[in-house]
Parts: C-alpha cells; sequence; structure tokens
C-alpha cells in the first residue's frame, strides 16, 4: 500500500476510459432496446465501487447491482443517482433503509416477498426466479403459488430476473434450458422487464438478451467466454518496483523450496509484490514479466511479499533496482494470469484489487466519453 511518505511499490492500474469503451462496446453487441446494467459487486471486483460508477454514469449506465446493502448505501452516499438493486441483503429487516435511500432489493426467497408484499409503502423491487443454478432465487413451485394467489398482480416486480450455470460454454445444453425456463416465468408474470444474461451470456445471442443485461466480467475486461478476436479492452495493469537485484552462479537454488535452480550465472531481480497483493502463488515458474519490449520470466516460488525475476536476458539499464516491471497491461492480461496460474480470473481481480494501492488513469477526452450518455433509454421507472 502506498504511504504519506513515498509513493506505492505496487501500483494497480484501472484504465477507466477502457472501461467506458467495453460498456459501449457490450451496448452496441445487444442493441438499443436492451439496457446494460453494470454488476459492481464486491468493490467493482476489486476496481473501486464508486469510482467505477462514476465512470460508468458518464457513459449512460443507469442501473448498477450491488452484493449487499453496505455497498449500496456506500454508493448511494456517494451521490450516485441512478438506481441501485442488491443482490441479497435482508429486506425483512432493514426494509427502512431500501425505501429512505430509494434501494431496490433483489427478492431472492418467500420470507422477503412476504415482506415486500407487507410493506405498507409500494416499494419497488426485483424478483430473483431459480432456472437451474441454485443459488438464490424464488423456485418455480413458489412463484406459481404467489401467481395463483393474486399477489403479483396486486404488487408487481419491475424485474424478474435469473442466472445462467453455463454461459461460458455456448454449446451447453443447459443454457437453452434455462433460457426456456425463465421464459416460462416472464411469461407467466410479465414483467415490465426480464434479465437474464451476465457477461458470457450476452454472447449466446439475442434470445438470452430480454431487457436488461446483467454485465461485470466484461465490463473490467475479462473475456470469460473467450470470444476471438476478443473484444474487450483490458482494463487493469499492474507493476511492481525492483527492490534488489544480483547476480546467482550457476546451479543455485531461488526461493523457497528450490523450486528454481539456475544453469547458468543469472542476474536475478527481487520485486515487490508477493501473494499478499493477490498475485496467485500458483504463477510461480509459469510467467513472464516485461520490462519496455522485453520478457523476463518470473522464478522461484511467490513469497509473501516478494517475487523473482530472471533478468539475464534484459539490457541492465531497463531493469536496475527503483525500476517498475509490468506483470500485466494490454500483452499479459488479467485473463492470461489466471490461466497460467490455474484460477478463476474474477479471483485474481478481486485480490489484487483488494491488495494492492490502486490508481485511476482518466480518459483523455471525457467530452467524447459523455457525447452519448443517456439517450437511448427512459430512465428506470421506481414504480
Ligand atoms: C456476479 C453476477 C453477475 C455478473 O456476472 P459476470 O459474469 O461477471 O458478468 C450477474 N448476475 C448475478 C446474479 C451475479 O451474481
Amino acid at each position: 500500500m502506498s504511504s504519506l511518505l513515498r509513493p506505492a511499490d505496487v501500483v494497480f492500474e484501472i484504465d477507466l476510459a477502457a472501461l467506458q469503451a467495453n460498456f459501449q462496446t457490450i451496448s452496441a453487441l445487444v442493441g438499443p432496446g436492451v439496457r446494460v446494467a453494470a454488476v459492481v459487486k464486491s468493490d467493482a471486483y476489486g476496481l473501486g465501487l464508486v469510482e467505477i460508477a462514476r465512470a460508468l454514469i458518464q457513459v449512460g449506465c443507469d442501473l448498477f447491482f450491488v452484493a449487499n446493502l453496505d455497498e449500496a448505501l456506500l454508493l448511494r452516499s456517494s451521490h450516485i443517482g441512478a438506481a441501485i438493486a442488491v443482490f441479497c441483503d435482508e429486506f425483512a429487516k432493514f426494509g427502512q433503509y431500501y425505501r429512505s435511500m430509494g434501494l431496490i432489493p433483489v427478492v431472492n426467497n418467500c420470507i422477503e416477498l412476504h415482506a415486500i408484499n407487507a410493506a405498507r409503502e409500494t416499494q419497488t423491487y426485483f424478483l430473483n426466479v431459480e432456472s437451474g443454478f441454485s443459488r438464490l432465487g424464488l423456485a418455480f413451485v413458489d412463484v406459481r403459488r404467489t401467481y395463483l394467489s393474486g399477489t403479483f398482480e396486486q404488487h408487481p416486480p419491475s424485474v424478474v430476473l435469473s442466472h445462467l450455470a453455463c454461459s461460458e460454454r455456448a454449446e451447453d445444453p443447459i443454457n437453452v434450458l434455462q433460457r426456456n425456463r425463465f421464459r416460462a416465468v416472464y411469461d407467466l408474470l410479465r414483467p415490465s422487464r426480464g434479465s437474464l444474461a451476465a457477461s458470457a451470456g450476452v454472447w449466446l445471442g439475442k434470445s438470452y438478451h430480454f431487457d436488461i443485461v446483467r454485465v461485470g466480467s466484461a465490463l473490467y475486461g475479462l473475456n470469460n467466454a473467450g470470444i476471438e478476436p476478443n473484444p474487450l479492452q483490458p482494463v487493469a495493469s499492474l507493476r511492481a518496483k525492483i527492490l534488489d537485484v544480483r547476480n546467482v552462479a550457476r546451479r543455485e537454488a531461488v526461493g523457497y523450496g528450490a523450486t528454481f535452480r539456475t544453469i547458468r550465472t543469472s542476474r536475478v531481480a527481487i520485486a515487490a509484490i508477493g501473494y499478499k497483493h493477490g498475485l496467485p502463488w500458483t504463477c510461480a515458474n509459469k510467467i513472464s514479466v516485461r520490462f519496455g519490449g522485453y520478457s523476463a520470466p518470473l522464478i522461484g516460488r511467490i513469497s509473501m511479499e516478494y517475487a523473482t525475476i530472471d533478468l539475464t536476458d534484459v539490457p541492465a539499464a531497463l531493469c536496475g533496482p527503483g525500476s517498475f516491471v509490468e506483470l500485466l497491461g494490454k500483452d499479459f492480461k488479467v485473463d492470461d494470469l489466471a490461466a497460467a496460474a490455474g484460477v478463476n480470473p474474477q479471483e485474481v481481480l478481486t485480490r489484487l484489487g483488494a491488495g494492492c494501492a490502486r490508481q485511476y488513469l482518466t480518459s483523455s477526452s471525457p467530452s467524447a466519453a459523455q457525447a452519448n450518455a443517456g439517450e437511448r433509454h427512459e430512465p428506470l421507472a421506481l414504480e
């Protein structure tokens, strides 16, 4: 983390113009009839809830999904005027906050539905229905029973939503099954809007889009569905400072467990980044980092505060102590790091965001980004 005394040794940089470009790419893909809602849960996947929301509002985003009430209150108290929906928190207990702060609960079960209907005031709500994911959401039997009781007619949900289990694999038949089940509920309840697809679902085609797509990963540059050519811009980059450079003789061990042994006399850099910053331990001996146009392998285990790099083939002028090495950027992205480490890219992003000092790169021409803000949709009615 940075301190008052000096700049950070690890820089996790977030390119807000790339984020905005990804929002526009997805908006163009789904077309003008479909709203793109931003999923900013978990501190916007580690990239910073308020900063990310502000940048997306500039390009016309008017609906945000957060994980819980705490995130919703933080967003609202940062003067974010857009609609904010809470994926899961106790509406029955905290209804007063939802009402006073103008927040929208996602109703996930019959207890919450009961609380919604008991609320005297008219409370806008979204309804999550289970379609084959077995996480949160009303089971179909409960949807049907509630429908037959007339409750939905008296107090209809503004949005009915469900979540896909396998949208990263376009050919998986579970996608069709979930879409058909969701379609059945949508046709039964006739809500003003439906929402099924998250990022990867955007690429499954029109029949998955309904009225709102809920996009997280793709905004942050993750290509979950492996679309080629990748239309998304990388949003996160990562640099770390070189603390020291040492010469290591041939056949010496580097790091814990001696998992790397030099095969020649080597120059080895100690970089100020470790797993506490969110660099996956399992990427040891598997990735390369960059100095200018040069690439250099990460060797030996990742330790808590440090990682070691074989600099032997990089000109000494580029990589002395105090210089910065690039771990993530345009050439090597979060997706690549996650694949090399055998972990989930969203996990890498949230951990890096939590473990590093964040810096924001803003658009050089914000007016261009603002030009087509908020023109395509009627504001989300709060009834
Ligand atoms: C996290 C989440 C999303 C966003 O998923 P991405 O694949 O990151 O776009 C959408 N809907 C629900 C219910 C989620 O939990």
